[in-house]
């Protein structure tokens, strides 16, 4: 049974075949394959094209180019779409609803747009650290994006917080502009790749601060001062005096607009089969949202490849049916 659209919408909207929600390297690459395989195809996106790799300094491994800032990329992403001729809306989703035939996207601004299929590729946010002085503090000298950031730190002292790859990247970043970084991590070992670690313990201006956690941010009324920390083998508390504090602690999937009925694993990633498909017909998640042994910026493109082909095979299908 296909699923009929509102009553009083019926016959003036028009069904899309496909709706790409978020412009981050998967949304952008789903982008580019919807437009070749004809589709007609919009794209929404509430902030800039690119998403997080606007936040990230340089990008080093997307394969044919060395090395390119994370804003550049995410230019030149765009603009390989657009020159397909896709069109890409600056608009925020409040709420999909899935149905048999197609799917509702509910704008905020109350709007409802129709298509057969979506590709969700809502991303996430950085997590917090969840410690007293944290949001208070959000905007004056804590941080979750170096790049955004750094600049007020020039010849200042930071605690970049975290051991995978983000903070190791955006602590060489920040030894860059500031006096001194601080990199606290709660283990002995790093996660972070092993070329990003030998990079930092040889950076003169970063100091390892290892099995340990911040505890507080401390501050006055120009804001940061320090952070409390407390040694996670010996429970010893100790403080450094610092002016910023940049938080790099893994991510939290915005899996705000996934329909109920689609699988969830416990930490909130989307479980999806191979095509990038839900367990709803015709809704596809990629990118950092979806359940992924690695998250990377070639991954989610390669999300946005696969599923922008399984769309178009399940578009043709739909209207095959005549729904
Ligand atoms: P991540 O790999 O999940 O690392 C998070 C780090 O924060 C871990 O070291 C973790 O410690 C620590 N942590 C988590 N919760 C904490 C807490 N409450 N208090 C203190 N420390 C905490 O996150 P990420 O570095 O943001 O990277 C996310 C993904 O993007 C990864 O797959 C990464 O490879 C990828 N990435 C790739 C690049 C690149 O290749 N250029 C750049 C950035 C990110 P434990 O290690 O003890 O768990």
């Amino acid at each position: 049974m296909p699923c009929p659209l509102p009553e009083k919408e019926t016959g003036n909207i028009h069904i899309h075949d496909l709706i790409i929600i978020g412009g981050g390297p998967g949304g952008l690459t789903a982008g580019i394959y919807a437009q070749r395989a004809a589709l007609d195809t919009l794209l929404l996106e509430k902030g800039l094209p690119g998403g997080q790799m606007n936040n990230t300094d340089m990008v080093e491994n997307w394969p044919g180019i060395e090395s390119i800032s994370g804003a550049e990329l995410s230019t030149a992403m765009a603009d390989h779409v657009r020159s397909y001729g896709l069109e890409i809306q600056q608009q925020e989703v409040r709420q999909i609803e899935p149905c048999l035939g197609h799917h509702l996207v509910h704008l905020a601004d109350d709007r409802k747009l129709a298509a057969y299929a979506l590709i969700i590729a809502a991303g996430g946010s950085p997590r917090k650290l969840g410690v007293p002085g944290e949001d208070a503090n959000y905007g004056k000298g804590v941080s979750y994006c170096a790049v955004c950031d750094g600049f007020f730190f020039r010849n200042k002292t930071v605690v970049v917080v975290g051991g995978g790859d983000s903070a190791l990247e955006e602590a060489l970043y920040l030894a860059k502009i500031a006096a001194k970084v601080y990199l606290v991590h709660r283990r002995e070992e790093f996660r972070g790749g092993m070329i990003l670690q030998k990079r930092v313990k040889a950076e003169k201006n970063i100091e390892l601060h290892l099995n340990a956690v911040v505890t507080a941010i401390q501050s006055d009324r120009q804001g940061v001062t320090g952070v409390a920390l407390e040694d996670t083998t010996s429970g010893e508390q100790r403080e450094l005096a610092c002016d910023g504090v940049f938080i790099f602690i893994g991510f939290m999937p915005d899996n705000s607009l996934v329909p109920a009925g689609t699988k969830m694993n416990a930490d909130g990633f989307v479980v999806t089969d191979e095509k990038c498909e839900t367990r709803l017909p015709g809704i596809f998640v990629v990118g950092d949202l979806r359940e992924k042994y690695v998250k990377q910026i070639i991954t989610a493109a390669a999300d946005g490849c696969i599923a922008a082909q399984a769309a178009a095979r399940h578009v043709e299908n739909r209207k095959g049916d005549g729904q």
